[in-house]
């Protein structure tokens, strides 16, 4: 699933070309993918509105219509691209919701497994959904001392909390195991026992290596896609996610891969992270 750099990446690729722009016809290929919303409600919702901003949310694209807000949530293998040019056949066929903008333009959320999601939320679901999710790792009032707090108060395992919406925003398996792996800390250790030290160092990781991955345009890994349909290159940077069994870049010890926490892979060296 994409995380929070590559759909940062993804909103900054197609803000400047949907901002200030009016949809046309909308049209959507399967219901399967709507929450919340019906088909006729939401292609009622978007027509004719206005795109007043463009930003994300955790690892969801939110586009502002003033009184109300998509909300895109891509799965493994969705995308959102503005197209200047008419779709090939191939890249139509899995264009789940298509939009035309007034300038001739198309704005295409695309999903071959259609396991994204997609919500259209009034002011009061927009509270909802976003109260629901903890801060943003980038955002100037995410401090250590907050991190702390939130993994004070849990037992579960660190990777489990920093991965969990409702603590953190945007972090999912590629950057958890990359933050824990630079900060030096074992991703099963139970997050009340990490001391002060790691807070600031798991804080610092997570904050620079987001911010790297996003001046990467992000990982891809298998499907994600940039706005413009580019991959990313963050993958190169990587040092644990995706490296088990290889060396450790930083002592040479074989790096472990377990999916006993989270049931997700897991990579870390045991030498190195405590
Ligand atoms: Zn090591």
């Amino acid at each position: 699933m994409p995380e929070l750099p590559e759909v940062e990446t993804i909103v900054r690729d197609i803000r400047p070309a949907l901002v200030g722009r009016q949809l046309g016809r909308v049209s959507l290929s399967h219901d399967d993918i709507l929450r919340g919303v019906t088909r006729r409600r939401l292609l009622r919702g978007l027509r004719g509105s206005t795109v007043q901003s463009v930003f994300r949310r955790a690892k969801h694209a939110v586009l502002d219509f003033g009184e109300r807000r998509l909300v895109v949530q891509p799965g493994m293998t969705g995308s959102l691209i503005v197209y200047d040019r008419a779709l090939r056949a191939d890249e139509a066929r899995y264009a789940v919701l298509r939009a035309r903008l007034d300038d001739g333009r198309e704005l295409v959320y695309r999903d071959v497994r259609r396991i994204g999601k997609l919500l259209l939320l009034d002011p009061r679901g927009w509270t909802r959904y976003t109260e629901a999710i903890g801060p943003e790792p980038l955002a100037p009032d995410f401090t250590p001392e907050r991190l702390g707090e939130t993994l004070r108060g849990s037992r579960q395992a660190i990777k489990k909390v920093i991965m969990d919406q409702r603590h953190l925003a945007g972090v999912g398996n590629i950057y958890a195991n990359e933050a824990l792996f630079a900060a030096g800390i074992d991703p099963s250790k139970a997050a009340h026992r990490l001391t002060p030290d790691q807070h600031r160092r798991l804080h610092a990781e997570l904050q620079r290596i987001l911010r790297a991955a996003i001046a990467s345009s992000g990982t891809t890994v298998r499907d994600y896609r940039t706005g413009t349909g580019q991959s990313g290159t963050f993958q190169l940077e990587l040092l644990a996610y995706g490296r088990e069994g290889e060396s450790c870049r930083r002592c040479g010890t074989r790096l472990t891969g377990t999916h006993a926490i989270d049931g997700r892979i897991t990579v870390f060296c045991h030498r190195c992270q405590s």
